[in-house]
């Protein structure tokens, strides 16, 4: 299988994917099926409304287009992801095993953070690539 593309509604039939309630209200997108997916392989096809700025939710895919995806409002931040957004294409970088969380660097990602806050990885602030000035 050279690249692996689930619709919203397949992620949860299928059981590859499962958003995970934590403690305080942190929900987050994991994968969980069996076969590691390798690097390139697709997690998700984004959709849903664009919109002109940011909000916590959503996710840039370019100049003052932000996308509010249903499934990808859970993808949470790492200074070191498994993922990354290529178009409106959530990709692995390297690979994807089970129990892996998905993520994406919203630093290299985000032109401005809506919500800057501290990463769990580093205590490094995350505020966007155009807002080193926080
Ligand atoms: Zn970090």
């Amino acid at each position: 299988m050279l690249s692996t593309l689930f619709s919203k509604t397949d992620i949860f039939m299928n059981n590859q994917f499962q958003i995970v309630n934590h403690e305080n209200n942190f929900r987050d997108l994991v994968y969980v099926g069996e076969n590691q997916l390798k690097a390139n392989d697709v997690v998700l096809e984004l959709n849903g409304e664009i919109l002109q700025s940011p909000t916590r939710e959503s996710i840039q895919l370019g100049p003052n287009q932000h996308i509010l995806d249903e499934t990808g409002q859970f993808i949470n931040h790492a200074c070191n992801p498994t993922c990354k957004i290529v178009g409106r294409t959530v990709v692995v970088i390297d690979k994807l095993s089970k129990g892996d969380s998905v993520t994406f660097d919203y630093n290299s990602n985000e032109d401005v953070v809506s919500f800057p806050f501290y990463c769990n990885c580093h205590h490094k602030l995350i505020s966007g690539k155009l807002s080193n000035t926080y």
